[in-house]
């Protein structure tokens, strides 16, 4: 059996993010990353990758090159908690014990949860960006597309980014249309929600948006099956529970998403799977020497990159806090933001906290489509991501 004195399970954006800030802050901190793959990749950037932007490769970097100076690296998966006992253990079958405990292993995708989807997706008109095995079939998809119907969905519950969805849909459209068969095309969005986006301002924004596009929103619409020999995608009514049938030339499926299983099969998971933290210090609710952090936490928020980058500076210093024994006193507000991207010039920066007020960085509207906020998207974000975020800098 192993030990260390803080253990973080998961090297995504929030591990990485908070080993560095731990590092900087203290250097003599004994800190191991558990994490199993051998790449990192920049999520937000797979949105431009299915749009025919950036290649899927120039998303990842080695997670050797991002694993900060001096702390270890553990190269498994965990399987299970024993909180009592301040242990986990692997899938290899070891046993690591921790003083502190970080859990951050992100969100699952749970692409069995349609029907025939993981059959079908990557092939044959069936594309998604959210795994770096199928964003290329996304770009694949647009570009083949001359003429039909092009379905975008989003299914039942919280999913990376809640605006991604949408993203991908409005640059197809833009697509289409400088390509000249926009016209033979029929774009539809449908959403299990009820609205296009939580919060108002940003909502009009893009009901306006999707209306010029001539983007046909479906709401309610849950799908459930894909029957990819006779292209339908098959949605129940979330109200209604009514079966509904579109026959689609390509779809792009945004998949069902939960809390992880080893997390939600855990004591360290609230009701709903995820890890049960206080929304505003981000420490266990019942193991004090345990925080959570990004997706896979319980926290009220849409779930960003850009939110561990509020959460992390929080985690981090009310974690050094106990070590000492002082109060926790860094407070998260459930900051989040989602960079709508609208066309291929054009993106809607939304930003807002946990009361679901606009919470913005620049000094103007930013509930407006803008030039300048696509192009933070496509060369701003990703630097201060690999060089600031990652480095615990930003
Ligand atoms: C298409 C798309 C578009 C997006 N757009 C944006 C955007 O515009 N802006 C934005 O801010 N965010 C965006 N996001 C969301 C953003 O990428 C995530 O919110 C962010 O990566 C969450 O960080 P995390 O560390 O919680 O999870 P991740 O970065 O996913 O990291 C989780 C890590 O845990 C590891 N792990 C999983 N299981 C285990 C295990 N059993 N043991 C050990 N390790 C494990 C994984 O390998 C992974 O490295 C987007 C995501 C997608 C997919």
């Amino acid at each position: 059996m192993s030990h260390h004195q803080i253990v973080i399970v998961g090297g995504g954006t929030a591990g990485i993010t908070v080993a560095a800030r731990l590092r900087n802050a203290n250097p003599s901190l004994d800190i191991a990353v558990i994490e199993p793959s051998q790449k990192h990749y920049y999520q937000p950037l797979w949105t431009l990758v299915g749009g025919g932007m950036f290649k899927p490769e120039e998303s990842g970097r080695d997670e050797a090159d991002l694993i900060p100076y001096g702390v270890t690296w553990i190269k498994s998966f965990v399987d299970s908690f024993t909180p009592q006992s301040n242990q986990l253990a692997t899938r290899d079958g070891e046993t690591i014990s921790y003083d502190y405990l970080i859990v951050a292993p992100g969100i699952q995708l749970n692409w069995d949860k349609v029907k025939g989807l993981k059959q079908a997706v990557g092939k044959e008109g069936v594309c998604s960006n959210y795994s770096i095995d199928t964003v290329a079939s996304t770009w694949e998809s647009i570009r083949n597309m001359k003429q039909g119907v092009a379905l975008f969905t989003q299914p039942a519950g919280a999913v990376k980014c809640g605006g991604a969805p949408q993203k991908i849909c409005y640059l197809a459209e833009d697509y289409f249309r400088r390509n000249g068969v926009r016209d033979d095309i029929e774009v539809i969005f449908t959403t299990a929600g009820p609205r296009l986006f939580a919060v108002d301002q940003y909502r009009e924004v893009l009901e306006k948006v999707a209306a010029r596009k001539g983007v046909e929103p479906r709401f309610r619409h849950n799908l459930v099956e894909i029957r990819s020999e006779s292209k339908e995608a098959v949605y129940r009514h979330m109200d209604t529970d009514e079966e509904m049938v579109i026959e689609y030339d390509m779809i792009h499926v945004t998949p069902p998403m939960s809390a992880p299983d080893f997390v939600a099969n855990s004591e360290l998971a609230d009701e709903a799977g995820w890890v049960d933290v206080d929304k505003h210090t981000l420490q266990h609710t019942r193991f004090r020497n345990v925080f959570g952090i990004g997706d896979a936490s319980s926290l009220p928020t849409s779930k960003t990159g850009a939110a561990v980058r509020k959460q992390a500076p929080v985690l981090v210093s009310n974690l050094l806090s106990l070590i000492k024994q002082e109060p926790l006193t860094a407070s998260y507000d459930g900051y989040t933001s989602c960079p709508v991207v609208t066309g291929y010039d054009s993106l809607v920066l939304a930003e807002f906290d946990y009361s679901g007020q606009p919470a913005e960085t620049f000094p103007f509207v930013q509930a407006k489509e803008r030039f300048s906020m696509f192009l933070l998207k496509k060369f701003g974000l990703p630097a201060l991501y690999w060089h600031g975020m990652l480095r615990g800098r930003a």
